[in-house]
């Protein structure tokens, strides 16, 4: 029997794909609009381990949407509005060192922007449609992911045997061409681990809204600068990832499991506005 009342409720959000909610045995869908517009799909609410999760198809459920027309701040906002606030974000990466190969989990611990067209922030200055208009602010970004969502991810992996690489930085280009071999080398001579299309403004916007976010990354090629060969291909991508998508919807479920309760967050995503007045009010 479901409880109607909390079957739209949820307080941990997954972004990532259909397989992430395809198989549970009961999900509620729920549509949610948004002061930004629509999020990439419904949220697909349902329960793991006890508790009530929103799966959000980051690119829609047909995949129709590529990474740069992706409505962040709508998907971020749907989520928060539902009542999450945790949230896990899996991407596919490609490898920027030779010995992150396809099937590498890469739980980073820092980001690097280098989109170009997207919505980052909730806080530009636009009145909403509801004549609320937001202040300025400026939250801190230093350490872009929840410590204690990492410190879960990290230990759901290694209690499925999957070592995972304990930090590391995600790059993330605009898309949705791959890298360019320049490209490649300088993001791998910066020292950077893993490059990606999705991670921001994800994260970012998380923290504007107070949520705590875990960027979990799946590598499914070397990047063009790290390999020989002819580059990344999108079929190749896709292989590697459904052949690991099984193994990563069990770390997401343990992970899920392993998320502090509701109300217990003591982290520094919880205060990111630092009692400053947003000027809009948070769902
Ligand atoms: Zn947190």
């Amino acid at each position: 029997m479901v409880n109607t009342a909390n079957a739209t409720r949820a307080e941990i959000g997954v972004i990532g794909g259909s397989g992430f909610y395809s198989f549970l045995d009961r999900v509620t869908e729920v549509q949610v609009d948004t002061p930004y517009g629509a999020p990439s799909d419904s949220l697909f609410l349902g329960e793991v381990a006890g508790r009530r999760v929103a799966f959000l198809p980051r690119h829609g459920r047909g995949h129709h949407l590529p990474p740069h027309r992706i409505n962040y701040r709508a998907n971020l906002w749907a989520l928060r509005s539902v009542g999450v606030r945790q949230v896990l974000g899996p991407c596919a990466v490609g490898g920027l060192r030779a010995e992150y190969g396809p099937g590498t989990l890469l739980v980073p611990d820092q980001l690097v922007d280098r989109t170009k067209s997207r919505a980052q922030t909730y806080f530009d200055g636009v009145p909403l449609p509801d004549g609320d208009v937001p202040n300025v602010v400026h939250v801190s970004l230093a350490d872009p992911y929840c410590p204690v969502g990492r410190g879960a991810a990290l230990k759901a992996a290694r209690g499925r045997e999957w070592e995972p690489v304990d930090g590391g930085t995600l790059v993330v280009v605009e898309g949705p061409r791959f890298s360019t071999r320049a490209e490649s080398l300088w993001h791998a001579a910066q020292g950077w681990s893993v490059v990606g299309m999705t991670g921001h403004p994800e994260a970012a916007l998380a923290r504007e809204l107070e949520l705590c976010y875990t960027s979990l990354t799946l590598v499914t090629d070397l990047d063009a600068g790290a390999e020989t060969g002819e580059g990344v291909s999108h079929d190749e991508v896709l292989r590697v990832f459904a052949a690991n998508v099984d193994r990563l919807r069990g770390v997401l479920f343990d992970a899920v499991a392993g998320l502090p309760a509701d109300g217990e967050r003591e982290c520094l995503c919880a205060g990111a506005l630092g009692g400053m007045e947003p000027g809009i009010r948070l769902p």
